[in-house]
């Protein structure tokens, strides 16, 4: 548990740094930066008035009051704000904070309690309950009941989220957990193992694609060891604000991956690979810190990795298509990883890589925040979109779930050409069948 001194109005549990907010000198720089001030123009809801508000609690100056909860569940925790802080203030991970202290604050009524305790506590946690709870959804698809829904209009009638979340839906495929081998060999020189963290939402939403990244990393040479006992790594608890069960699973995962004695712990999903980078702050008062900075020292993104030790182009088959790319926020803001996705784009032979502006603009996605402003949600979205449409490539390319469900919806929406697919898809394309 993290026991602090109470700090102004918040309360001792999981309160925001004091120093964080203190290195605020209100110089603005962020501000182009942030997408729900572009929305707005509203000071309250941009990086600068919310550190504002939030040093305003610490200093017993405000009350956590709703306007407080209102901007930390507005805050797209999208760190675009954190890339250009001189001061490296991270307005982001405050409000991923206040998110928290709203619930010690004002918790939900019994039922909002139960069914946010049953998706946190029980489901998430539970590799093999969530694999059962999609199969109603994979149902729905394949006995025809979507096409009826869809074609009745029937979702129109509701709140505009269900609606749009059923839209978002792929095609879903059987979970990809039980069909992955525990161990798959490197092919050609060996360069390392790796130890491969199955997020949840990639392999039920997106199992092709991790497939193909481990399928990739073996043929890049790396043995790939895919722990099946991995648990979600806590990014949606973080965002939901439960840093305790975010605590409890981040422990279990560090355990069980610093076990496997890998080079390297991969992921393909941006919102895995930042939660997983930032077990080295959540669990500082609960674990030895040797462990965390070996633990922090061996997580990459597998793009982020395959760029670093350089990308073996021989053998690959050219793929003649034209692609542009999407950052997502958890990957270029959260991480720093930036250049090295294009550079594999780059790499590939056949592919023409064509840059679209503002390519680390969010695309609205960020978890539930889509469907919670729907309509806030769709701009920001449309203005991906016409971003991507300058470019007139033949795929958008990009790295995350998240935005993957968002984009691919609103190109469809949009009735614009373009579909996505993760890099590894693509390298996968590229990469022989042995
Ligand atoms: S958060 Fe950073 S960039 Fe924004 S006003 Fe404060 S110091 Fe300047
Ligand atoms: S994390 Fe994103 S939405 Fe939140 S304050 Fe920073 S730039 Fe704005």
């Amino acid at each position: 548990m993290n026991k602090k001194e109470k700090l102004g109005n918040f309360t001792a549990e999981d309160a925001p740094e004091y120093e964080d907010m203190l290195q605020c000198m209100r110089c603005g720089f962020c501000l182009p930066t942030c997408p729900t001030f572009a929305l707005t123009g509203r000071e309250r809801s941009s990086p600068r008035g919310r550190v504002a508000l939030a040093r305003a609690v610490a200093e017993n100056k405000l009350e956590f009051t709703q306007a407080v909860k209102e901007e930390a569940y507005f805050c797209l925790d999208c760190r675009a704000c954190t890339t250009a802080c001189p001061s490296g203030v991270r307005a982001g991970e405050v409000m991923e904070i206040c998110r928290s202290q709203s619930h010690q604050q004002s918790p939900l009524g019994h039922i909002g309690r139960s069914f946010r305790e049953f998706i946190l506590q029980r489901m998430l946690p539970n590799p093999d309950l969530l694999e059962k709870s999609m199969l109603p959804a994979r149902l729905y698809q394949r006995l025809g009941i979507q096409w009826l829904v869809r074609h009745s209009k029937a979702l129109k009638l509701g709140p505009a989220w269900i609606d749009k979340a059923e839209g978002m839906m792929p095609k879903l495929d059987a979970p990809l957990r039980p069909q992955l081998p525990e161990v798959t060999p490197a092919l050609g020189e060996k360069r390392g193992k790796v130890g491969f963290f199955l997020g949840c939402i990639m392999t039920l939403m997106y199992p092709e694609v991790s497939r193909q990244t481990v399928r990739v990393l073996a043929h890049q040479g790396f043995d790939v060891i895919t722990p099946k006992e991995t648990k979600c790594c806590g990014a949606p608890h973080l965002n939901e604000g439960d840093r305790q069960t975010a605590r409890e699973l981040a422990l279990f995962n560090l355990d069980l991956f610093l076990k496997a004695d890998v080079d390297y712990i991969v992921t393909d999903c941006a919102g895995c690979g930042a939660s997983l980078k930032e077990y080295e702050e959540l669990l500082a008062e609960e674990e030895d810190h040797q462990r965390l900075e070996l633990f922090r020292s061996k997580v990459r993104d597998v793009q982020e990795l395959l760029c670093d030790v350089g990308l073996r182009t021989e053998g690959l088959k050219p793929v003649k298509t034209s692609v542009t790319y999407h950052e997502p926020c958890h990957l270029c803001h959260a991480q720093g990883v930036s250049n090295q996705p294009r550079e594999l784009l780059k790499a590939i032979p056949g592919v023409e890589f064509r840059e679209m502006n503002e390519a680390s603009w969010c695309c609205g996605s960020a978890a539930t925040w889509g469907l919670k402003f729907s309509d806030e949600s769709q701009q920001v979205l449309d203005r991906k979109l016409s971003n991507v449409a300058a470019t007139d490539a033949e795929h958008l390319v990009t790295a995350n779930p998240g935005c993957h469900l968002q984009l691919a919806w609103g190109l469809k929406q949009a009735g614009m050409k373009q579909d996505v697919l993760h890099l590894m898809e693509l390298l996968g394309r590229a990469t022989p069948e042995v």
